[in-house]
Parts: C-alpha cells; structure tokens; sequence
C-alpha cells in the first residue's frame, strides 16, 4: 500500500515537471479545463507541494476578509487583503503550521512503536538536510518535509529515531529502520529525485487583472 502512494506521486510530479519542461505536449490540456465556465482568476504555475501532491493554489483579494489560506484537500484558497499582500508567505507559513502539529506527532507514535525516548522536536528551515538528531537526543526536521509523500516522511522520522539506538549508518542500523519502513529504499529514491522540489520556495503570484470576488462566487460548480 505505501509503495502505490508513493509512486503515484512520482507519476503526479514527473508529469508536472514534463509540463513545464515541454508546454507544448500539454498545451491543449490547460486549455480546455478552463474552458468549463467556472475558470477561477489564477495564472497557471501556482502550485504548492504538500504531501507528495502537487495542488493548485488559489488567490482571491478579500478587503473585508482576515488574510488566510484555506485549504479545501485538493485546492489551496489564499485570501489576501489588497495586492500588495503576499500569498507565498501565507501558504509557506501554513506549511509550516503544518509541520508543526503533523511532524511531533508521527515522531511520538513512531518512538513508541520503535521503544526509544526522544527529548524533544525541534523544526528547523534546514535547506541541505531533511533531518537530524543530536546527541541530547532532539530530533530536528526542516518543515519542508512537510511536502513529501506521507509515507517518506515517516521515513524521515523512522530513520532519525532509529539514530538513538544506532549512532551509524551501519548494518544494524538499516536492519531496525527496515523493520519499520520495509520500502526504505523507494523512499530514499524518492527523496533523491525530489530535492530540488521540496527544496523550492513557494511561489504563488497573483492573476495581472484581479478583480475582486465574493467567496461563494469562486466554485459554483462544486
Ligand atoms: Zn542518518
């Protein structure tokens, strides 16, 4: 079950970067989705990677509405005041929110099933290194693992509990986090072909001709 997940977000983002590296096979299919009448006002490009996904992000400009990002499972709603507001650091501060409940969490349960104490996590915007552990026992995380599939973040925190028994890459080492994350390999392949994309900054900008619109207006369709 982990392997289709993650797989089919390989296939999810191998097919968005084809996009971008050659518009012209896809051209067409842009088109006619936006062709259904209920198009919102967003310029192509404004994707975020969140769990292995890459979802499209919404901006709307709401005066009258608190600056936020509402994400609704498949599509981020950025509500911005005016157009000077700025939606990338709304969305990277709500991964970072994020982050920060889903990534304790996991490392509790998993320390758990693993039977190792940890002292406490730490999140950090580490930009050349996923995860680490000290030898206080903290267990530091870039928020940006945020964006990988859920079962390579498991991964991630699997393989730095396993550091407090195991202060190595040894055989033993890879023997206890394969007991616990049996597809370790796909996952650090994963991990190897999708730095740049986790690594990347959020870059969400807003539609040239923004016309104000009510809420409820955004999505008849749905
Ligand atoms: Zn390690």
């Amino acid at each position: 079950m982990a392997d289709t997940q993650s797989v089919v977000s390989d296939v999810k983002l191998f097919l968005e970067r084809l996009k971008k590296e050659m518009p012209e096979i896809f051209g067409t299919d842009e088109k006619t989705t936006e062709g259904n009448g209920n198009a919102p006002t967003q310029t192509a490009g404004n994707k975020v990677l969140f769990n292995g996904d890459l979802l499209e992000a919404r901006t709307y400009i709401t005066p009258d509405q608190e600056e936020g990002v509402a994400f609704d499972g498949a599509v981020f709603h950025v509500y911005l005041q005016n157009k000077e507001s700025n939606p990338s650091a709304l969305v990277t501060q709500w991964l970072r929110d994020k982050a920060a409940e889903v990534l304790p969490q996991k490392t509790k349960e998993w320390a758990e099933k693993i039977g190792v104490e940890y002292n406490r996590v730490v999140l950090k915007d580490q930009r050349t290194l996923w995860a680490s552990c000290s030898s206080q026992k903290n267990i530091n995380y870039s928020y940006r693992i945020i964006k990988m599939p859920p079962v390579v973040q498991d991964y991630l925190v699997i393989h730095e509990l396993c550091h407090l028994r195991f202060m190595n890459h040894g055989q033993e080492y890879w023997q206890l986090v394969g007991e616990f994350s049996p597809d370790y390999k796909l996952h650090r392949r994963w991990l190897n072909e999708h730095k740049d994309a986790v690594f990347e900054e959020i870059n969400i900008t807003l539609p040239p001709d923004n016309t104000p619109k009510e809420k409820t207006e955004n999505n008849p369709a749905e």
